[in-house]
């Protein structure tokens, strides 16, 4: 009798229940956005060991990796919950947005922690000339972009191939036809050439009567008229003839690099190294609500005057308009492939050689010494074993004169070739490795030669630097390598380029794991920021920051490592609004 009374009326006890439940869970809990039916990698969990074993409470077992959740919910700008779908449906309200993610993986927002952004942006706005086979074809291109650049403006662009086309040279004669309003510069592949129409040639100022400089060749025909391509040395009558971008164009070329950024899948940039006028678009943009993605600026030491003035104010802690400002940036030495880079003993293919010296190295030591002891980050370019022994040490003497310099997180940029004595230097000063997997996939072709083979065991040594206690960090260092995620995770886990060679990696010892790769591009950069209690990991209270792509990194990392290179990102989010996102799956 009682249980028949319990039975008939609990219909209507839960029901009430579950409005009130209901009602509140609108008002209250209910997300802005809910992604559901996804694989989620929070990283929140503890480091992997040195030697890469993941910590006993990630979850991994038996060497397979199993996403920790598959749902998030996002209020505002943070995440307000990461767990499974059951649980994930009570922040379901009549408002909120649900993106059924399709099994699609989803990690923190991933960070290039070293771009120059505005290259990147500029390169967008260049005619793009790779590829093209004939004169006439690179002419077509030209006109199709001149439709979108007001008369009288540059036209630049790059990529014609002036070693393939060096026994047919173009002229200006079909490029001034055709594009008769705008002074015109095509640069060719390897920049060794450049071609221009009439309009370029007159805004030069480059006539019959100008005389080829040392080393380069003004090309002339019979009657002793330019023709419209210069050759090495001489490329600069016409490229100097180029004005710089003005305010509002540079602030184009950020936005522009940014974009592109956020579509492939990034959630921020350490930009290193910006000018006052780098600064003042960054400021600008960020003033106006416009920063699509954040920006870590790192502000040039080679502009005292910018680096003055922001010692006058202080660092900018917090993080206004997606903007940070904090840290300052240096140069060392030079690059190794140049041979510019400084090396303690001889390079092994240039006796009597060790890099750039006198005034070609270094930094205002004063100056950026005084940013350290004001709070600021320095991150210093350094690449050969001496660029970074010397580098170390003035790190170290900033701290010896002012002990709070150590929790600066200051960082060596590149940290490309160590001396197996420095290793512990890292950790010991809490110096943040710096490093680009690119590099590695890239430079092994002619690495081992500047270095030899003992040497070259301290070069892209990232699972020494590991081991002896470094923290590290991944970027692409674009435009100058390609800043794709995939291919970077990729040459971290395998030390192989895109066409998988060499197939079982370039000194294998040195390759990371997929998550540390993953960490080094997420986690670990989000700490080099100081932004490690914001956002790095998918949880309740942070900013929600996430990158969904199509394949799953730790799993096919471990598995087959090149199918990574056919990853696509799916979905950007930043601070809660979706920047990117593939139309056809979302
Ligand atoms: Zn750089």
């Amino acid at each position: 009798m009682m249980m028949s009374l319990v039975r008939a009326l609990s219909p209507f006890i839960i029901c009430g229940l579950l409005l009130s439940g209901c009602r509140s869970a609108a008002s209250d809990e209910s997300a802005d956005i809910l992604l559901t039916g996804g694989k989620v990698y929070t990283f929140n969990w503890d480091d992997p060991a040195t030697d890469g074993a993941p910590a006993k409470n990630a979850p991994y077992s038996s060497g397979i990796w199993k996403p920790d959740a598959e749902a998030i919910a996002v209020r505002g700008s943070r995440i307000i919950f990461a767990g499974n779908s059951r649980d994930a449906e009570k922040y379901r309200g009549p408002q909120t947005r649900v993106i059924d993610l399709q099994g699609a993986t989803v990690i923190p927002g991933l960070v290039d922690s070293h771009t120059h952004i505005a290259g990147l942006g500029e390169k967008q706005s260049r005619v793009d000339l790779i590829g093209v086979q004939t004169e006439e074809e690179a002419v077509a291109r030209v006109v199709a972009f001149a439709t979108k650049v007001p008369k009288g403006e540059w036209i630049v662009g790059r990529g014609w191939d002036e070693g393939a086309w060096a026994n047919r040279y173009p002229t200006m004669k079909l490029l001034s036809e055709r594009a008769p309003d705008h002074p015109v510069l095509l640069g060719g592949l390897h920049s060794f050439a450049v071609w221009g129409n009439r309009l370029a040639f007159e805004r030069a100022k480059i006539t019959r009567d100008t005389l080829s400089p040392a080393g380069g060749t003004i090309v002339k025909d019979r009657n002793g008229e330019p023709t419209g391509v210069l050759l090495n040395s001489a490329t600069t009558l016409l490229t100097s003839a180029v004005p710089p971008p003005t305010d509002e164009q540079l602030k184009a070329y950020v936005l522009a690099g940014l974009n592109v950024m956020a579509r492939d899948g990034y959630v921020a940039v350490h930009e290193a190294g910006a000018d006052s006028r780098l600064m003042r678009a960054f400021e600008s943009l960020a003033a106006e609500g416009k920063l699509p993605i954040r920006v870590y600026a790192m502000l040039s030491a080679r502009d005292a005057e910018l680096c003055r003035a922001w010692l006058a104010k202080g660092p900018k802690l917090d993080t206004i308009g997606n903007l940070t400002v904090r840290s300052v940036k240096a140069f060392y030495d030079g690059a190794l492939g140049s041979r510019g880079a400084m090396l303690l003993a001889d390079y092994s293919d240039k006796p009597g050689h060790r890099g750039v010296s006198g005034e070609g190295a270094g930094f205002d030591r004063k100056l950026v010494a005084e940013m350290m002891k004001g709070g600021y980050q320095v991150a210093i370019h350094a690449i050969g074993d001496a660029g970074n022994r010397e580098t170390l040490e003035f790190i170290e003497s900033v701290i010896a004169q002012k002990l709070e310099v150590k929790s600066n997180r200051n960082r060596i940029e590149h940290a490309q070739v160590v001396h197996p004595d420095d290793f512990n230097r890292f950790a010991r000063s809490d110096v943040i490795a710096s490093m680009q997997p690119p590099h590695c996939a890239e430079d092994k072709a002619w690495a081992e030669d500047r270095l030899g083979p003992e040497r070259v065991k301290g070069a892209y040594a990232w699972r020494t630097m590991r081991r002896n206690g470094a923290r590290l960090i991944f970027n692409s260092d674009l435009i100058g390598s390609d800043h794709n995620i995939f291919y970077g995770l990729h040459a971290a886990i395998t030390r192989r380029d895109k066409q998988l060679q060499p197939p079982n990696g370039w000194y294998p010892e040195q390759r990371m794991t997929p998550e540390e790769a993953v960490r080094a591009y997420s986690t670990w950069a989000a700490y080099a920021a100081f932004w490690e209690k914001e956002t790095g990991v998918i949880a309740p209270g942070r900013w929600a920051d996430i990158t969904v792509m199509d394949i799953d990194p730790l799993s096919v990392g471990a598995t087959d490592p090149g199918m990574l290179l056919k990853g696509n990102i799916r979905l950007t989010m930043v601070s809660g609004k979706i920047v990117h996102s593939t139309k056809t799956s979302f």
